[in-house]
Formats: structure tokens, sequence, C-alpha cells
């Protein structure tokens, strides 16, 4: 049993992004318990910084312990009961998630499809939220899969308008542009620490509005995951400290770096940094001649699809990439797979030298 040792990457995929030093060194801070009194001022600091992160003054926002997968099937499973309407919006992977998850619920789901590369149009999404007057609408703000950004304010207000819940899912885009839940009025979101906050995977910070939290604490029939239980996992992270499961400690000491990180540099500056970055992507592209596959209004800064050219190798480039340049982009996933490659600029990856480096070997694979 040899030791594992990959060799460095460079992570320019849908996330996992780069991890700074920083960030990686304060998992190996001395392990303390999870109840430590020591511990529990540093999860109070957490918890008030991913509060400014994600523009909200909710008493009820925490990192879950597991990906943003687990984010998303806390907001689901706590929000929606048997037999209740959820709208969705469905333009690529995580959208489509969203839906199974629903269903699997027992809830009664409607689906607002948008073509997969495009937004789901926000008017669209308004008129079946009024006609179904359902229980919760939801849509994904960054579509990682196509690499598309949702406008969201239109939506919000439809829900409100309906008295629905409204759900967003910031995997991507928090920490990487603008996320803002109490202007936006948005009632639950999640996201997760792999992608713009540059953390190893494994937390999904979610907030709840008052509102949200009303409605859990009302349901009729009991949460059926003992593992995501909101108000249980409130208790531990922001009532009386009690006993849940052992959080993940080394993982919420990198968190609570990476959270400096983020403040140290200033949420704007962080902002057009991703801007920045993925301008010098886009015309370095133009210059290999391979051309964006989602339309500029609607771009995501941290994540660029790409259309695969007229007789490229599409598994080939990427093997090289990872081989020759221990450069790792990611794939086109369901009905885009074989046609986009999606490259990451996510948090500590949005970087000009890991633009330089992509292009350059980019140019090589072609060739
Ligand atoms: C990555 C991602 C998820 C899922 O997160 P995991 O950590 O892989 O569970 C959900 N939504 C979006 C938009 C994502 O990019």
């Amino acid at each position: 049993m040899k030791p594992f040792e990959p060799g460095r990457r460079i992570l320019m995929g849908p996330g996992p992004s780069d991890v700074p030093e920083r960030v990686r060194k304060a998992m190996s801070i001395p392990l303390v318990s999870h109840l430590d009194p020591a511990f529990r001022g540093l999860m109070a600091d957490v918890v008030k910084a991913l509060r400014e992160l994600f523009g909200t003054e909710n008493e009820f926002t925490f990192p879950v312990s597991a990906s943003g997968t687990a984010g998303m099937e806390t907001c689901f499973a706590n929000l929606l009961e048997p037999g209740d309407t959820a709208v969705i919006g469905v333009a690529g992977v995580f959208g489509a998630r969203m839906a199974e998850m629903a269903r699997r619920l027992s809830a009664k789901v409607v689906v607002v499809e948008g073509e997969w590369g495009g937004i789901v149009d926000p008017a669209r999404m308004a008129e079946v939220i009024e006609a179904e007057q359902p229980k919760l609408a939801a849509v994904v703000h960054g579509e990682t899969s196509t690499g598309v950004l949702q406008p969201i304010p239109e939506i919000s207000a439809a829900a409100r308008e309906a008295g629905a819940l409204f759900i967003l899912d910031c995997v991507t885009s928090l920490g990487g542009c603008p996320v803002l839940i109490d202007e936006w009025g948005v009632d639950a979101a999640y996201s997760g620490t792999q992608k713009c906050l540059s953390c190893p995977p494994g937390l999904s910070p979610v907030t709840f509005s008052e509102r949200a939290v009303e409605v859990v604490r009302s349901r009729k029939t009991g949460v059926g995951t003992f593992n995501l239980d909101l108000l249980a996992l409130a208790e531990y992270w922001v009532g009386g400290g009690a006993y849940h499961h052992t959080a993940p400690v080394s993982l919420i000491f990198a968190l609570w770096e990476s959270l400096r990180m983020v403040f140290e540099e200033g949420l704007e500056a962080r902002f057009k940094r991703h801007r920045r970055v993925q301008e010098m992507l886009l015309a370095g592209l133009d210059r290999l001649l391979l051309t964006p596959a989602a339309d500029a209004d609607h771009r995501l800064p941290m994540l660029t699809s790409i259309r695969i050219p007229e007789g490229a190798d599409d598994a080939g480039v990427r093997d090289f990439l990872l081989t020759e340049h221990q450069i790792e982009i990611g794939f086109g996933l369901g009905p885009l797979a074989g046609r986009i490659w999606r490259v990451g600029t996510m948090g500590a990856s949005a970087t000009e030298l890991h633009v330089a480096q992509f292009l350059a070997a980019m140019g090589q694979a072609l060739q």
C-alpha cells in the first residue's frame, strides 16, 4: 500500500477548483471536537461570514455537512410535503436534478423548460407560477452544465406575488458574482464550497428566510430525512448547539480560511476578477477560432462552455490537456455530451496565469 501521490493538477473544470495553500494548511490545524467551546466560536464566525456572502440577514444560514446536492435536498425535503406543487425551471442538469428530487418527495412537479444552453424564460416562468399557485418555485442561478447565468428578479417577484416560496441554486455563482438573497426575495438557497469559494468539496452553505422556516415549522407531516432535518441542523448551528451529527471539523477550518480570503479580497474585486479573467479567456478562444456555446447576454462568468469544433476529438483533447499539461476541463452532459467542453475559472482558478496556460495547451491540443 503506497501513499497516494497524484501530482499537481490545474483544476479548470466545473468544480472542484484549485485550493489555495492557506486553505489546505487550515485543514491540518490540530483537530478539536465538534462540541468544543473554541469550535463553537468558529461556527458563529462562519455563520456571520456566510450571511454577508449570501447578502442576507437570515438567522438560518450555515453549512450542511455534505456536497452541494445535499444542500439542494435540504431545501426540497424540508419545504415540500407529499402532494405540494413545485414549479421548477429546467435548462440543464441541475434544474433537472431539482425536479427529480421534488418528484421523489411525492410533490406535483411542473417543469418550465428552457433550451440547454439558454435561460429559462422569466416571463414564461412567471406565467406558470401565476397559473399553478405552487407551494414553491425554483431555478438554478448559474447552470454549470451549460455555462448560463439565469436572471432572477422577475421570477422571484412572481413567486412572491403568488405567495410561493422561491428556491435558488447558487452552487456555482456564490463568491464569483453577485448573489443577493434578501434583495431578490429568495426564501431558500444552497451552494457548495468547491466552486468559487475554492475550498475542498464536502460542505454546502444554505440559507432559509423566516418565511421558509415558518413553513417548515408548520408542516403537517414530519420531515422524512434525519440527516438533513433543517430544524435539528439549525439547533446545532445557530441554536443551543445540541449534538445532531459530528460536523466535518477540518473542512470547516478550511471554509473559514477561504471565507477570510474572500473578504480580504472584497466581494466587488472578486466579481470583477472573475469577469476580467473570462474576458481574457474569450479573447483567447477567438484567436484559436473556438466559439463559446452560451449566448453573450447570459454567459456565466466562472464557467465558459465551448463548442467542440468539427473534426476535433472531444475525449482526446481532454486527455491531452490532463496528461501533457495537468489541466482538467469538463465535458458536456446530457444533450450537450460530445458537443461542448466546459472551462471553469472559479475562485483560485480564476487567474490570468490559469487562462494563459490553458490557451497554450489548447492550441497544442488542437494542432
Ligand atoms: C456542482 C453543482 C451542484 C452539485 O454539487 P455537488 O457538490 O456536486 O453535489 C448543484 N448545482 C450546481 C449549479 C452545480 O454547479
